[in-house]
């Protein structure tokens, strides 16, 4: 049974990190004309009111993308994501928050395709509804993990594949690294984005440590911290753990996250990491 809803976090500082990477990474594979698929594994339903009774009860897009929506000093690094953002709220008020099927959508072009997945009985229906006209895109109601086996190599033999599970079933951060290796063997050259929380700082350090030992070369970590680890309950951290990641990325997180921690670390408590875990 999932219970997990992601409308209760949408717009969280996790979030803002992720799509941030999401949408430099795409945009990188747009510099080639050659058409890739973007595959993602735990699609969510796509988009989210945030004066939802859920966005409410949490109050969690209020430290991330509400700060950010404030802001008058923007980097120009993140005009396209702010650009995707003002698409679904093209009037002052903050009322929508785009998830990651939603950016692919508007970055996507006309040769490129979509597939996604997601489970949850309530959500399914409601990304279908989003895609409804987009020949692009195949939505299933199936396991996500399933999918780096079945989906991949795709044809066009390029491709960004988003693993963003709500780690709801502990499971989650075993089954990654094990996913992951079969996802490789079949698809050497993707871009392969995996996010995590931080609740748990050794359990979180076990998965990434078991991605690292895979043998997997070109490996990089992009971390945003809002509060030093705890022992309490809550996520205190987010990552991307990034592997072939495009060769501007590393240089574009170095120009935004100081930014990023600045407006979202509002306690000053937090940190970030940017680190090339595995080399070529
Ligand atoms: N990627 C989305 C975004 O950035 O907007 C958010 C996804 S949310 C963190 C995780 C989603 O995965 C939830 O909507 C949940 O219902 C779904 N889910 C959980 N287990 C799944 C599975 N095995 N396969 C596909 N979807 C799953």
């Amino acid at each position: 049974m999932l219970s997990y809803r992601h409308s209760y976090h949408a717009g969280n500082h996790a979030d803002v990190l992720k799509h941030i990477v999401l949408t430099f990474c795409i945009e990188s594979l747009k510099e080639k004309e050659k058409p890739f698929l973007y595959l993602d594994t735990h699609s969510g339903a796509g988009r989210y009111l945030l004066k939802s009774e859920h966005a409410a009860k949490t109050g969690e897009y209020l430290s991330g993308i509400n700060l950010i929506w404030q802001q008058s000093n923007i980097p120009a690094l993140l005009n396209t994501y702010i650009s995707i953002l003002k698409r679904y709220n093209p009037f002052e008020e903050l009322k929508y928050y785009p998830g990651s099927p939603l950016i692919a959508k508007q970055l996507l072009r006309e040769q490129d395709k979509l597939n996604l997945t997601e489970l949850h009985p309530t959500d399914y229906p409601l990304l279908r509804q989003e895609f409804s006209k987009d020949k692009r895109t195949k939505i299933l109601r199936e396991d996500g993990f399933s999918q780096l086996k079945s989906k991949l190599p795709p044809d066009s033999r390029r491709g960004i594949i988003l693993i963003d599970p709500s780690y709801e079933i502990k499971d989650d951060y075993q089954t990654i690294p094990t996913a992951l290796f079969e996802a490789y063997k079949r698809f050497a050259t993707g871009v392969y984005l995996i996010w995590y929380p931080v609740v748990s700082r050794s359990q979180t350090q076990k998965m990434i440590d078991g991605i690292v030992n895979l043998g997997i070369k070109r490996i990089s970590q992009f971390e945003l911290a809002i509060k030093p680890d705890n022992n309490q309950k809550g996520m205190t951290a987010s990552g991307m753990i990034v592997i072939n990641p495009p060769w501007k990325l590393h240089e574009q997180m170095h120009a935004v996250m100081p930014w990023l921690k600045t407006t979202l670390d509002t306690e000053k408590t937090g940190n970030y990491i940017i680190k090339e875990l595995v080399s070529e």
